[in-house]
């Protein structure tokens, strides 16, 4: 078998460059290989959400590219998949200005009565709260379909096999299935998720990511906590979960939860889900995991979560008490490089382009990484972004100096 291009992985991002490459370069001779259903294994945990504020402009750029090309592909569409400009709202306990050079985009409400006003589930300590207005929600698995259905309509093919082992051949790669059967390539672009680091190593290179188990919970919330037309709502502050000092004592004696007093980092996030419930996330986990198919969940995420939460929504405590069985729970690994960029383009031997390291940001940039890769494989002018994506980034003194400066790295 073979394929001029082989993309391993139809999770969003190979499914995105599939689509880019077929019709922004009408390249068909591709096929997309992946052992799983498409789009179901870190793609289908996503959040959904989106927002084109980052920390540092080549993010900002990305997903803004990322999101006029959802509006394209969503234009002409009769029934288009859902994407909402819904916004974010951040919160703060602290007084200091969140955010202070992009003010452009926020609106800021410091006043604690208006905040009381407006927003009466909030605690009476919240000193902040900032609206973002370009960011909302997105039906993932719509925006997917959409786009592997329009690659597999312009000739693109999609495989149903596990690749057991990536290698170098003289004409460009082969892939050796685990049925035992073969497909080789000129061309091989891997977008494997958290698999992406293996894939490099057994063709000799290292790629500068590692992958973090994340989890979501979705909670009922019959006590109608979360006013059902609050938006994606985010706790900016770092803090430390609040125990009694009983508890307090019994965790610090227990090896096994006494990284239960440690500072949790800012970023924790709600948002209401239908049906009387809420989704809940907070990407606190610091330590790197070899990726598995089957990504294991921490039964006390939801009370972690909910304890987090009730710091600036009280109400939330209630639940506390006698939590809630969670409606699903799920995790997946944010594959991500120390700066929290993504790595898109060439590396090593010719024919070789890698679309990784897109952390808790793959789905809303999926089809800006999806372009650049296929921009870089048909060695057309990219734009600004494409050097600090570059998987050489490190040895570009510019690009390493700005990566150096970075004081956030703006995950949630
Ligand atoms: C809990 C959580 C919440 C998130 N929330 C958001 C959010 O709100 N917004 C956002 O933009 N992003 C979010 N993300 C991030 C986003 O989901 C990911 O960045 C994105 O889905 C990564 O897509 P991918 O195509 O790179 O990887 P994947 O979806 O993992 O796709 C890789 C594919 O490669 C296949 N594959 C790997 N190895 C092999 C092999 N050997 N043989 C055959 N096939 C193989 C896999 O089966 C898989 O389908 C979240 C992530 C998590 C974990």
């Amino acid at each position: 078998l073979t394929s001029r291009t082989i993309i391993l992985g139809a999770g969003i991002a190979g499914v995105a460059a599939a689509h880019i490459l077929a019709t922004k370069y009408e390249d068909v001779d591709v096929t997309l290989v992946d052992g799983r259903l498409p789009l179901s294994f870190t793609t289908s945990c996503s959040g959904e959400n989106f927002r084109s504020f980052w920390p540092h402009k080549s993010m900002e750029g990305l997903v803004t590219r990322s999101l006029d090309l959802m509006n394209q592909i969503r234009e002409p569409l009769r029934e288009p998949f859902h994407l909402e400009y819904s916004g974010y709202r951040f919160v703060s306990l602290r007084e200091e200005p969140l955010s202070p050079d992009t003010t452009a985009q926020l609106t800021r409400l410091t006043e604690p009565d208006s905040i009381h006003e407006q927003y009466p589930y909030l605690s009476p300590v919240v000193r902040q709260v900032v609206q973002l207005e370009q960011a909302g929600s997105l039906d993932v698995h719509g925006l997917g379909q959409q786009l592997l259905k329009e690659a597999l309509e312009k000739g693109v093919r999609l495989m149903q096999a596990h690749v057991a082992k990536v290698e170098r051949t003289k004409e460009g790669f082969s892939c050796h299935l685990q049925s035992g059967e073969e497909l080789s390539c000129q061309r091989l672009v891997l977008a494997s998720g958290p698999f992406i680091g293996q894939h490099c190593k057994q063709l000799g290179l290292t790629l500068p990511v590692e992958n973090f188990l994340q989890q979501k919970v979705v909670l009922p919330d019959p006590l109608g906590i979360i006013p059902r037309d609050m938006p994606f709502t985010i706790l900016a502050d770092p803090q430390h979960l609040d125990w009694t000092v009983d508890e307090k004592q019994l965790l610090v004696n227990d090896p096994t939860c006494s990284w239960l007093l440690q500072e949790f980092p800012a970023g924790l996030h709600i948002k209401p889900e239908s049906r009387n419930q809420i989704k809940l996330g907070w990407a606190f986990n610091r330590r790197t995991s070899v990726p598995n198919w089957d990504p294991p969940s921490d039964p006390e995420f939801a009370s972690i979560v909910l304890r987090g939460a009730s710091r600036f929504i009280p109400g939330l405590a209630q639940y506390l008490r006698e939590l809630p069985t969670p409606v699903f729970s799920y995790s997946g690994y944010y594959n991500r490089t120390r700066e929290n960029w993504p790595v898109v383009g060439p590396v090593g031997p010719d024919g070789l382009f890698v679309i990784g390291g897109l952390s808790g940001f793959g789905t809303m940039s999926a089809c800006g990484v999806g372009e650049l890769c296929a921009d870089w494989i048909h060695g057309t002018p990219n734009p600004s972004y494409a050097r600090h994506f570059h998987p050489d980034r490190y040895n570009f003194e510019d690009i390493a100096a700005e990566i150096a400066r970075l004081d956030s790295d703006g995950q949630l």
